[in-house]
């Protein structure tokens, strides 16, 4: 496992933490400072939902209710953006994926395919009363686009899903060796900054 983020390979980082623990914004940063591709597999199922396509169809009652798609779905579309991407781009930040074991082994292999051995895995740790503080605050933010399923009854229920089918993804990683855990209490950019230190990155607007 390397250290730093550099070198001409494409390079992975994985976000992984509760809903609410920052994945989508600490992504965007990344993507900003590190010219990363962004993949969030929620962004790209609401975006789906919204345009009434097959995977949008395939996939509104499971997020509406706060549950998981099926791994099949989502597998094909990762291992297809990815295919695209991997020579071409800096890194692929994933935010959101992998969400069940299942999905975490299948994403071992579909990188051991492409050739890709520079893989971050890092856990954005929040406790569920913060988390929850934050999911609250975003639905009253100005200007913030309004989440279907951050319902207070959708919410309890995505954090469930979290307990049971994606803490299991953490321990996987941790048993593997490869688990960095940054703490993601705080302000944005204090997060942003563990984050960029965890992997021996220097921003590259300075700040
Ligand atoms: P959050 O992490 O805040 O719950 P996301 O935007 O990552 O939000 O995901 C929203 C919803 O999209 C999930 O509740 C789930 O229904 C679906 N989803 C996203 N990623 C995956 C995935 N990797 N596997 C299965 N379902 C997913």
């Amino acid at each position: 496992m390397g250290n730093e983020i550099g070198g001409k390979q494409t390079k992975i980082i994985v976000l992984l933490g509760r809903p609410g623990s920052g994945k989508g914004t600490q992504g965007e940063f990344l993507k900003r400072d590190l010219g990363f591709v962004h993949i969030s597999t929620g962004e790209i199922l609401r975006a789906a939902i919204h345009e009434n396509s097959e995977l949008g169809l395939e996939a509104k009652g499971y997020v509406e209710k706060g549950s998981l798609v099926p791994d099949g779905l989502i597998l094909s579309l990762i291992s297809d953006r990815l295919t695209k991407l991997v020579g071409f781009v800096p890194g692929v930040i994933f935010d959101g994926f992998p969400r069940t074991v299942s999905q975490a082994e299948s994403f071992q292999q579909i990188l051991t395919s492409l050739g890709i051995g520079s893989t971050f895995i890092i856990e954005l740790r929040l406790n569920d009363a913060a988390a929850l503080c934050r999911i609250e605050g975003r639905k009253n933010e100005a200007g913030s686009e309004t989440r279907n399923d951050d319902r207070t009854e959708i919410v309890a229920a995505r954090m469930e899903v979290y307990e049971n089918q994606t803490r299991p993804v953490v321990d996987f990683y941790e048993q593997l060796g490869v688990l960095r855990v940054v703490d993601a209490s705080g302000d944005r950019e204090s997060v942003f900054h563990r984050i960029l230190d965890m992997c021996g990155v220097v921003s590259n607007n300075g700040s």
